[in-house]
């Protein structure tokens, strides 16, 4: 807006140099500096600062040309009219480039004709002192504009700081700091549609502190405070940058890990507990406090609420089951599985050929009748048996521990159980010699990890020494 004043300020200075007497070719050459000064402000791939600078001065050559076209000391207040309109850039640069060409155009003019540029005898004879007198009177004025937009500047940081202030009140919790609903459900949108788009698994826990009401009852309100935002802070620290922490209410927290899905929900879910699980110093007292963990498994088609609402149910269930432990909801298969079981894939490899062996071993004997053909396990427990099998195959060829998705809960019991007389059964064939199938070591490490897992499916590993100490 300010390079297209001066473009019009330009053409302004041809009318009137035109209606003062000029020539065209004369008017045209008054105009044509200004003008050609906004043109290349306007146009060229100069910086912010340049191009500011370059019309703050085709504004002041145009002053000074309309002074010069008018003969007049009245027309000088074309150059305080300017200041103002540079002022609007709001930097020092085009306000000292303005200021130069006054103080140059009133040393040189002021030296080569002081009687075009004043009107009063003592500027003729002392032409210099004069110049430096305008252009003081000039800096005086650029001074108030620079006070102007500096009272103007500080105002708006001001107003910046206060508007983060409610922006981060309104979207986060005041006991916590952690973000509230607001703010989650914002993140969980956007998770979900990043999810949806680079077809990308999400995980939704929902963490929720046991028996944190006798915290209350036992020490009072402000030592449950203090205690929330001890727990706050560990679970906020189990999370990575791009994940979102919140609080839901009152003992409840909901984590968004997007782009995490089977893999980590049981690791995520027992470093949640652990931290949790580590003593607190509270009130001259030590808290020895647990979490139960709900772990909803997203893949970006199903809704927030969704989401929201399976972790909740898996925390739910995690609190019936008997508190300090987690469940995952899977979405996808859309059931509830107690928890997914970290394993070494060479020993989970090893237990399924060792069991598919054993199978065609069992099946070959009952072929040649030396097991009676009635042995069969029920059908519940075989379907246990495939999908697992198919879960072992679909683990990856890493040396690490990975998490494996486990069946449902109540099928998994049902297995294990039946599985254990299976292997009983089994170990006698051996040592009857009916069956020759030895079972490896890294087969019976698996087994152990997964019966464990169903009697007790999230043991919170030991705190060890480390010590949480709150206020
Ligand atoms: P559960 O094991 O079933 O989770 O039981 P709980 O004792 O933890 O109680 P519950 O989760 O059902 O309720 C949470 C309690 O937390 C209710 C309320 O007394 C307390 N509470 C909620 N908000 C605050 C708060 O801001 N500060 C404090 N100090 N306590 C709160
Ligand atoms: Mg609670």
């Amino acid at each position: 807006m300010i390079v297209v004043f001066a473009l019009v300020t330009s053409l302004a200075v041809t009318v009137f140099a035109l209606s003062q007497g000029s020539k065209l070719g004369h008017a045209l050459l008054e105009g044509a500096a200004p003008a050609l000064l906004s043109v290349v402000a306007w146009k060229a791939p100069f910086g912010r600062r340049l191009r500011a600078s370059l019309a703050s001065v085709s504004l002041m050559v145009a002053a000074a040309m309309a002074v010069h076209t008018s003969g007049t000391i009245e027309a000088h207040f074309l150059f305080f009219i300017m200041v103002p309109i540079v002022a609007l850039y709001e930097d020092w640069t085009p306000l000292g480039a303005a200021a130069l060409v006054v103080f140059a155009h009133h040393a040189a003019l002021g030296a080569l004709a002081p009687q075009r540029l004043y009107n009063h005898p003592a500027a003729h004879q002392d032409p210099l002192l004069w110049g430096i007198i305008h252009s003081a009177f000039f800096l005086a004025i650029c001074t108030t504009s620079i006070l102007h937009w500096t009272i103007h500047e500080r105002a708006r940081a001001e107003e910046d700081v206060l508007l983060d202030r409610l922006a981060s009140q309104a979207l986060h919790d005041p006991l916590t700091g952690l973000a509230n609903r607001t703010l989650l459900h914002e993140r969980l949108r956007a998770a979900r549609a990043a999810s949806l788009q680079r077809s990308e698994p999400l995980l939704v826990l929902s963490v929720d502190i046991d028996g944190f009401k006798p915290v209350n009852d036992s020490y009072g309100h402000a030592a449950g405070d203090a205690l929330l935002q001890e727990l706050a802070r560990r679970i906020q620290a189990c999370s990575r940058a791009g994940d979102t922490a919140a609080r839901a209410g009152g003992d409840e927290f909901i984590l968004v890990l997007p782009g995490s899905g089977g893999n980590v929900a049981a690791g995520i879910a027992r470093r949640i507990m652990k931290a949790v699980a580590v003593p607190v110093q509270l009130a001259g007292t030590v808290l020895h406090m647990t979490a139960s963990v709900g772990v909803a498994l997203g893949s970006g088609s199903e809704t927030i609420e969704d989401l929201l609402e399976w972790a909740d149910r898996a925390m739910y269930e995690a609190k019936h089951a008997g508190r300090g432990r987690y469940v995952v909801y899977d979405g996808l298969r859309n059931s509830a599985t107690d928890c997914t079981l970290t394993v070494q894939p060479v020993h989970a490899r090893s237990w399924a050929a060792y069991t598919r062996t054993l199978r065609l071993e069992i099946a070959a004997a009952k072929g040649q009748g030396r097991l009676p053909q009635q042995t069969r396990g029920p059908e519940t427990a075989r379907r246990t048996l495939e999908s697992l099998l198919a879960a072992i195959d679909q683990l990856p060829s890493t040396p690490d521990q990975v998490g494996m998705l486990l069946p449902e809960r109540t099928a998994l019991q049902e297995f294990v159980f039946h599985h254990e007389l299976v292997q009983q059964w089994t170990d006698a064939l051996t040592r009857q010699g009916i069956l020759n199938v030895p079972r490896p070591a890294e087969a019976t490490a698996f087994w152990d990890g997964l019966s464990r897992t169903v009697t007790d499916p999230a043991p919170v590993v030991g705190a060890g020494s480390v010590t949480g100490t709150i206020a």
